[in-house]
């Protein structure tokens, strides 16, 4: 934590003060961003990847693709939380979402 009542953003899996670079311990309000350790913020680290690894905005199908089925070949998570999440990432970004694409492997990823 710091003084500089500054905002915070997610660098790596921490959130820092845009300011100095404190890291700050847990989600500061008002950011939009969910903390990495939870299963939203699980969600918003598969979308960054799968733009990272498509080069583009990820379709909902592919998070879908990803998060919903059960391990192996998935994380297990909840439908509606994963469309949410992945409609609050495309947002919060400033994208629009997008349909179709083929759903990469968890593997592919780097999360299996
Ligand atoms: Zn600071």
């Amino acid at each position: 934590m710091c003084t500089c009542n500054s905002t915070y953003t997610l660098s790596g899996n921490t959130f820092v003060c845009t300011v100095c670079g404190t890291p700050f311990v847990g989600t500061p309000r008002g950011t939009g961003v969910p903390n990495p350790t939870t299963k939203c913020g699980t969600i918003w680290g598969v979308c960054t990847k799968l733009y990272t690894l498509t080069g583009g905005v990820p379709t909902r199908g592919m998070v879908l693709g990803v998060c919903t089925p059960p391990a192996p070949k998935g994380l297990g998570l909840n439908y509606h939380t994963v469309v949410t999440q992945y409609q609050r990432w495309v947002t919060h970004n400033g994208y629009n979402t997008q349909k179709g694409g083929v759903t990469p492997t968890l593997t592919q990823l780097g999360l299996g």
